[in-house]
């Protein structure tokens, strides 16, 4: 078969529970494309080929026996951020370039519980910060829908190789947008669960109290999938949440769209720098919503401009702190020759961290320092109370709250805006993890370059399965989520 990469998860998980392909055989057809296409796609960091096709060899025994789940024998990639046993683990940094993780991440960890077949380990923006994936050490990744342009980030090679069908899906994860911000800017679907929701066990951290993993793929139903998966209680993640999770491929038609609230914060739909394109694309998608038998509530949410401010001062201090242990004594990255041991910490840190991770540091460092955390880091945390409160007060007069994933569509390779610019264009997806909450992207249209545009849907706590649900209303009854770039078009 040529196209196996063209069939859902579900047809996956079908056809080989149908034996009407092996593991085996898609495996090697995911690793030949990836040999041919991803030369110029750039997704991936590390290709586990042969452990991908050992795995696949014992789903494949494993669908003999009787004894596979929905998804054994399904390929998947890693970002590279979530730890893997033997197998290196970057996070797009020299700090981490020979790093090999002693212990599996629980999300890799319940993954090869289930069956999933290992394809690799792909590409992201250094430690998760930045919005283009240029931020890492490997270089920067294209979008299969323009290979001059940016898949989005921090999680821009997970989008990449799903886009351009090197992977059926992915991990991804997302402390400020990095799962909804890179679906939107490659055409997929994305989800970024409540907090505590997903492990973080073995997820090279950022900014601890704002990270959460999650998929990334094509529709709504092949993120339920990943989900059944990867979702739960782990007692080795103090964080994450004792609650039952649903079984969110069977809730996929569990809420209907008819009657569904959907607040329209007026804040968001005035934001300067909101591209016209982006603006007529996610309105057309209310529209539809609309005539499917939603009601469009317009609400305030107030706090709308202090969102990039907080988030800019949280998350870097949170880094500054997660960051300290690179230090080039224990593990990563060790200058050479140093002179003393200050010698050692200095080299270390500055040549095996780049530049956005420096400045991050820096800006970090000095808002917990004495005399300024009362009046950054302290006034951060106040102000970001009241940025849940916002949420929760507008979830008493609806169900999920619309927004854009992103301002724009995906920006050139190497158009080098600025700190602030780049940061300007968080504004959609920050909020979310300060008060973290769910929020999903799924793709609505494309701008004049036929750049994929992305709506947000954002839920109140512990509403994943509502929002899978409700884009997979949409998506019944649209066909956006099925368009694909040319790239992924060609036969390998
Ligand atoms: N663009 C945001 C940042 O640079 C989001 C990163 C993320 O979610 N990991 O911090």
């Amino acid at each position: 078969m040529t196209d196996l990469h063209r069939l859902s998860i579900r047809e996956l998980s079908e056809g080989l529970a149908g034996a009407k392909f092996s593991s085996r055989e898609l495996t090697e057809h995911y690793l030949k494309r990836i040999a041919k296409l991803d030369t110029q796609v750039k997704s991936y960091v590390t290709v586990t080929a042969e452990q991908a096709l050992a795995q696949a060899d014992a789903a494949d025994a494993a669908i003999k026996a009787g004894t596979a789940t929905a998804l054994t024998g399904v390929p998947i990639a890693h970002k590279d951020i979530f730890c893997t046993q033997g197998i290196k683990t970057t996070a797009g940094s020299k700090m981490l370039d020979n790093f090999i993780s002693p212990y599996d991440a629980t999300v890799v960890a319940k993954g090869k519980a289930a069956g999933l077949v290992t394809l690799g380990k792909v590409n992201m923006d250094e430690f998760a910060m930045g919005s283009t994936s240029e931020n890492s050490f490997y270089g920067a990744t294209a979008n299969p829908w323009n290979l001059g342009h940016v898949p989005g980030g921090s999680s821009g090679g997970s989008a990449a190789a799903v886009a351009a069908d090197l992977a059926p899906f992915a991990t991804g994860t997302d402390t400020g947008g990095s799962i909804r911000q890179p679906a939107s800017f490659c055409g997929l679907t994305g989800l970024k669960p409540s907090y505590g929701r997903v492990s973080r066990f073995g997820m090279i951290a950022y900014a601890s109290s704002l990270d959460q993993g999650g998929p990334m793929a094509r529709s709504a139903e092949d993120c339920a999938y990943l989900m059944n998966v990867i979702a739960g209680h782990d007692a080795k993640d103090s964080t994450s949440v004792e609650k039952d999770v649903d079984d969110y491929v069977a809730n996929l038609n569990g809420t209907t769209v008819k009657g569904l609230r959907i607040g329209i914060p007026k804040q968001y739909f005035n934001v300067a720098g909101l591209d016209a394109d982006v603006k007529a694309r996610v309105e057309e998608s209310l529209k539809k919503l609309e005539d499917m038998g939603a009601t469009l509530i317009e609400i305030d949410l107030n706090m709308t401009e202090a969102y990039v401010p907080t988030y800019y001062l949280i998350a870097p201090a949170e880094a500054s702190s997660n960051l300290s242990r690179y230090d080039g004594v224990r593990y990563g990255y060790r200058a050479e020759n140093p002179v003393d041991l200050m010698d050692l910490y200095k080299r270390s840190r500055s040549e095996g961290f780049g530049a956005e991770v420096q400045r991050r540091i820096l800006i970090g460092t000095y808002a917990l320092s004495a005399g300024y955390y009362d009046a950054y880091y302290v006034k951060a945390q106040k102000v970001r109370r009241l940025i849940q409160q916002d949420f929760l007060k507008a979830f008493e007069s609806v169900d999920v709250i619309a927004a854009p994933a992103a301002p724009t569509t995906a920006y050139k390779i190497g158009a080098n805006l600025s700190p602030v610019e780049m940061y300007l264009g968080d504004i959609y997806t920050i909020a979310v993890n300060l008060a973290g909450l769910p929020a999903i992207n799924a793709p609505v249209g494309f701008d004049k370059d036929n750049l994929p545009v992305g709506l947000q849907l954002i839920g109140n706590y512990w509403s994943e399965s509502q929002l899978l649900s409700v884009v997979h209303q949409y998506q019944q009854a649209t066909d956006w989520h099925t368009k694909r770039a040319a790239i992924a078009e060609e036969n390998a």
